[in-house]
């Protein structure tokens, strides 16, 4: 009999994580193991606000999936996934089909517009190293255009982010760390250049502890950072938003929308019973009606039994869902009970650029500023440390606080 193939689709923190522990479970007799996904490399997608920002260097975000998964034991296929067909055990990829026993989808996120006019054609936004180095690129070239004398000089040095979830937090943080070093580069006013931060709901970070959200406002606003907070963007055009009620129209050069995230577009289009765009999955991390099928990060809804309500998809329940996706793998071609997914919460910690930053961790103690930089500094480097051992925290980990 030959001996099972398990197809992992999309090599971010579930899919390289799940690899990893594959080829650590299994060995070569017992299965085959292909990853595909777009690049040939991983990304650190929760460096992504630092790469759109230019305050880090694209290249340090990129880890080359050879690097740290051996391509002979595991085949790397750097393709793009079109469609899954569940009942026929079969992906389709741009250049040919790939057939799998097992499969393992980890194909991320994409943004989410909620229909709001113009924002999927006008707005950017943060969701790959290709389009957050063309933000980076952006922000420069408008004060290069600024410098230059060209067009309404105000609404060139106006930065608009939409959203004030986690990810709009943290890229405003990191602006206002860039674009005092922009105003130096370009001669220009460090007073000129505005960051609008734009937010529906009343508060930043909504559903956050309170004490730390009043405290990384402030931390952001004496750093330069406008909030428009009780207001929803309404649209987005080529060069403006429109904003509440009054219809108030800010024009800005660059806009940014950190406004939310919904699945890759593949899980809708490949026929998966859906719940608001993601797979609802069963507690052993399978897609319901599929036994060979686990759905990972950010495709799936894990309900937390306790409140009832899912988990919020972050890079930290993608990895722990990937050990028991590897476990639950090995049972099935071993033998044995399968595993529950339970996570286990060990806290949230935002960064606010430079050494700035907040957070929460384990029971819930607060860390605020240098503390909580470092704390971020250590979760980033201990996930390198998981992925390609010492080597690899040498080469792209964390070390100064900012
Ligand atoms: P991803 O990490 O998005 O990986 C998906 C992979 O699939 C990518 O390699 C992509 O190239 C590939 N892919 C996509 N489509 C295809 C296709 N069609 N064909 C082939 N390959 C494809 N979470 C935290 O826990 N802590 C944080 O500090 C944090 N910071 C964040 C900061 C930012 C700016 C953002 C945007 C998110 C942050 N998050 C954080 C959330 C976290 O990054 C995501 O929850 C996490 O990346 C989800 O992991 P994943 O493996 O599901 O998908
Ligand atoms: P999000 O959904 O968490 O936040 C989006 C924000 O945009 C919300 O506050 C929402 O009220 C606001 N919004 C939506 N529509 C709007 C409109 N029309 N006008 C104005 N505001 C509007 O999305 P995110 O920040 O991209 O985060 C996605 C996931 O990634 C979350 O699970 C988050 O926890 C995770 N994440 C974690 C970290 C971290 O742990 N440090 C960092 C970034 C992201």
């Amino acid at each position: 009999m030959s001996k099972p193939k398990i197809v992992v689709l999309g090599a971010g923190y579930a899919g390289m994580m799940t690899t990893k522990r594959l080829m650590q479970q299994l060995s070569t007799e017992e299965a085959e193991i292909v990853l595909v996904n777009k690049h040939n490399y991983h990304y650190q997608t929760t460096w992504l606000h630092e790469v759109a920002a230019g305050t880090i260097d694209p290249n340090r975000s990129r880890i080359m999936i050879s690097d740290v998964i051996n391509s002979n034991r595991v085949s790397i296929v750097e393709d793009t996934v079109e469609k899954i067909f569940p009942d026929q055990k079969k992906v389709q990829l741009k250049n040919g089909d790939i057939d799998y026993d097992y499969l393992v989808v980890g194909l991320g996120f994409e943004k989410a517009t909620f229909g709001i006019p113009g924002m999927a054609e006008h707005a950017l936004s943060i969701q790959s190293v290709d389009k957050s180095r063309y933000i980076r690129n952006h922000i420069e070239h408008q004060f290069a255009r600024y410098h230059d004398g060209e067009g309404d000089k105000d609404e060139l040095l106006t930065f608009v982010v939409g959203g004030s979830g986690f990810t709009g937090i943290e890229f405003v943080g990191e602006l206002a760390e860039k674009i005092p070093q922009l105003c130096k580069k370009y001669d220009i006013d460090p007073n000129k250049p505005r960051i609008i931060n734009v937010e529906a709901a009343p508060t930043i970070l909504p559903g956050f502890d309170e004490e730390l959200i009043n405290y990384g406002k402030k931390s952001l606003e004496e750093r330069g950072v406008e909030f428009k907070l009780g207001t929803m963007i309404k649209e987005c055009k080529e060069n403006a938003v429109v904003v509440g009620e009054d219809h108030e129209e800010i024009k800005a050069g660059t806009i940014v929308w950190t406004g939310g995230v919904q699945a890759n577009a593949v899980i809708g289009e490949s026929g998966f019973e859906l719940t608001k765009g993601k797979v609802n999955v069963n507690s052993d991390l399978r897609a319901p009606g599929y036994e060979d099928v686990f759905i990972l990060g950010d495709c799936a809804w894990v309900m937390n039994k306790e409140t009832g309500r899912p988990y919020p998809p972050t890079a930290q329940i993608a990895i722990q869902e990937a050990d028991i996706c590897a476990a639950n793998i090995s049972a099935l071609i071993r033998g044995g009970a399968l595993k529950e997914f339970v996570f286990d919460n060990k806290g949230t910690v935002a960064s606010l650029g430079g050494r700035h930053a907040m957070g929460t961790i384990f029971d819930g103690k607060k860390l605020y500023g240098l503390s909580a930089k470092v704390m971020k500094n250590v979760i980033d480097d201990r996930y390198l440390f998981l992925l390609g051992g010492p080597g690899l925290v040498l080469k792209k980990g964390k070390f100064k606080p900012f």
